[in-house]
């Protein structure tokens, strides 16, 4: 458990409006709020409402809401605690746990952070100070990556020995079990009983941190070509590290990628920390593998736009086009920057300094036309066959791409460069799509964009927690005095209103994040509404004293239909019963003055209540 000062410290540090801002730089003032196109769903026309005053966000569209940690949870998809994290590091507020305690057995993922943060700070602490380091030293100072570079990315040497860091961590607590378990250790079975080695031995190492910045992998090279084994060693699979998920980097760029909602993808994490070197500071390396939609959504969270950094070979190209029709899929632009034969960016700014890569990545084509170019290239295109292959290329590619407003712009491009009229592109492009499977996307051809069923709440209720929000003074000792939860229907409405009878809405921000999610939703509508049903020419008391004699009203009307079916009372006690709700509700329909008498006896009368 977080302490709660913490949260509210954290609460009190963040500005929503800057915090939503970060992650949607759209976000625009419009009066007395901000307003964007909703991130939970699709719309043209924004619905998205983040209150500066209130420090709370709701989406009219979707029915979305909440306070800063709500929209964090959202929006990353993480769950409170780490929602809590993100935000604390934003505002450098250090987290501290209830009991003072950090959480230790609680599953474990948390031990095996805790190893890979011990495990990063002994390969790094080699490097740095241990004699037997200084090979790997003498290494990177050729390499030409300095003590900041080695600093920042927290690079270090595992040590020529079998047990260097297996040790160690022995020593500090941890089992081989828990080494083999963060894919540090590897079992071997020695005369029937399993014993463990170090995985990474004599290497350079790259810690891998996840989004947040935790250290989940290694990735490890060797640092003499005549050694034997791969030049790279990667971490396994584990309980923390996918491959297929995580990009080398992608903590350190976050902040520039939201900046400039544009994500570079390089291959190899020396190109990305030499970039990030060379000032561009919004590069992740995919360290080699397959980028998979795991990764485009990942960066779709935070970019419009990626651009790819590939080598400028047959498989690099062949990478290209595999990963650009992934990132297509995901709707995100993408443009291509190919080096110069034999480069990569670590020796491309080596040699040609930093302006040498930003000036190709600012010149990068799009995708589209670095496939046709790459096409043109390979096919013979004043033959007919040729010329065909290269559009059946194209719309293969164009294929992938689900938004049709997107999609339009690229007809008409390849069209042009190909010397196509668009109609005759476009018929090629239904017809391909229909001869096809479905693409990779799940979405079908011009998204809908459905909404999911949305809950409704009783209008009357919900217009009694606008009066209690916007006119609490006025009306909360009518509603304290006559309204008791039981009177109200709704659940979530009812837990409302009854933090309103004890709290004024002040009070409402406080403890936000325990409210449950429907609870959230509507307390945002109702916060940012600026109440439709409460116009000019009726008082708000007036207002609530007519909704206090209609909730009466339907609860003594529910009484009476309970009354036929209550067995407990004999005949003359339903008569009595029965007279006195009719008269009751008789009274409510006169008005306020003449309820009200009536009312008072029924609340100060527990008999009834
Ligand atoms: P260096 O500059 O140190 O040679 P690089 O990044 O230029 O590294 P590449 O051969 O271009 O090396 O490989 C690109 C990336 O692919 C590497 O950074 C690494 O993440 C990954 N990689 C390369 N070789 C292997 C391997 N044998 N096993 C696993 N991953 C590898
Ligand atoms: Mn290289």
């Amino acid at each position: 458990m977080i302490a709660k000062e913490v949260i509210e410290e954290i609460r009190a540090r963040c500005n929503i409006v800057e915090v939503v801002g970060a992650y949607l730089p759209q976000l625009r003032r419009r009066g007395s709020t901000y307003k964007c196109n909703c991130p939970f769903h699709q719309e043209k026309t924004p619905s998205f409402t983040v209150n500066d005053a209130r420090q709370i966000f709701h989406c009219f569209g979707c029915g979305a809401g909440g306070d800063v940690f709500r929209f964090v949870m959202d929006y990353e998809k993480v769950d409170f605690v780490t929602a809590i994290g993100i935000l604390a590091e934003r505002t450098g507020v250090e987290l501290k746990y209830e009991g003072g305690a950090q959480p230790e057995k609680s599953g474990n993922k948390d031990v095996l952070y805790k190893l890979h943060t011990d495990a990063a700070a002994f390969f790094h602490r080699m490097l740095l100070e241990a004699p037997e380091g200084a090979e790997a030293r003498r290494y990177l100072e050729e390499r030409d990556l300095p003590p900041e570079l080695v600093k920042q990315f927290q690079i270090g040497y595992a040590p020529n020995d079998w047990e260097g860091l297996l040790s160690r961590a022995l020593k500090k607590g941890y089992t081989a079990e828990q080494l083999e378990a963060a894919g540090l250790a590897v079992p071997s079975d020695r005369g029937g009983r399993t014993s463990h080695y170090d995985r990474f031995r004599n290497r350079i190492m790259f810690p891998i941190c996840d989004q947040m910045g935790r250290v989940i992998g290694f990735s490890g090279r060797i640092m003499n070509k005549a050694e034997k084994g791969a030049k790279y060693v990667n971490s396994p699979e584990t309980l923390l590290f996918h491959k297929n998920r995580v990009l080398y980097a992608f903590d350190k760029a976050r902040k520039a990628i939201v900046d400039s909602r544009q994500a570079i993808v390089v291959e190899g994490q020396i190109d990305a920390i030499r970039c990030h070197q060379a000032g561009l500071e919004n590069v992740v390396a995919s360290q080699g593998t397959a980028l998979t939609e795991n990764h485009a959504r990942l960066i779709k969270r935070y970019a419009d736009e990626v651009i790819l950094v590939l080598d400028s070979d047959a498989a690099g190209l062949k990478a290209a086009l595999g990963s650009s029709e992934i990132f297509l899929a995901t709707e995100l632009s993408v443009r291509v920057v190919t080096l110069p034969e034999g480069e990569d960016p670590d020796s491309l700014i080596r040699k040609n300094g930093s302006d040498a890569i930003t000036a190709l990545v600012a010149t990068a084509p799009s995708a589209l036309d670095f496939l046709i170019e790459a096409f043109q290239k390979q096919e013979d295109i004043s033959t007919e066959a040729g010329r065909m292959r290269v559009v059946q290329a194209v719309l293969n590619y164009i294929g992938h791409c689900s938004s049709a407003a997107r999609r339009d712009p690229m007809i008409q491009q390849a069209a042009d460069r190909l010397n196509i009229s668009t109609a005759a592109l476009k018929q090629d492009l239904r017809r391909a799509k229909q001869s096809q499977r479905p693409v990779r996307t799940t979405e079908p051809e011009a998204p809908a964009p459905k909404l999911p069923p949305r809950k409704t709440y009783p209008r009357q209720e919900t217009a009694l927690l606008e009066l209690l929000v916007h006119h609490y003074r006025e009306v909360h000792p009518l509603v304290h005095d006559f309204i008791r939860p039981e009177l109200i229907t709704d659940e979530t409405c009812r837990k409302l209103a009854e933090i309103l009878m004890l709290d004024p809405p002040e009070t409402l921000t406080e403890g936000f994040h325990e409210y449950d999610d429907e609870m959230q939703k509507v307390i945002t509508r109702v916060q940012v509404e600026e109440s439709r049903t409460i116009d000019t020419e009726t008082r708000p008391v007036e207002l609530a004293q007519r909704y206090i004699l209609l909730f009466w009203k339907r609860f003594l009307e529910r009484e009476q239909a309970d009354l036929a079916r209550r067995s407990d009372l004999s005949n003359e006690e339903r008569f009595k019963e029965t007279t006195r709700l009719r008269l009751d509700i008789h009274a409510l329909t006169k008005g306020w003055e003449e309820a009200r008498p009536m009312l008072e006896t029924r609340l100060h009368s527990d008999v009834d209540f």
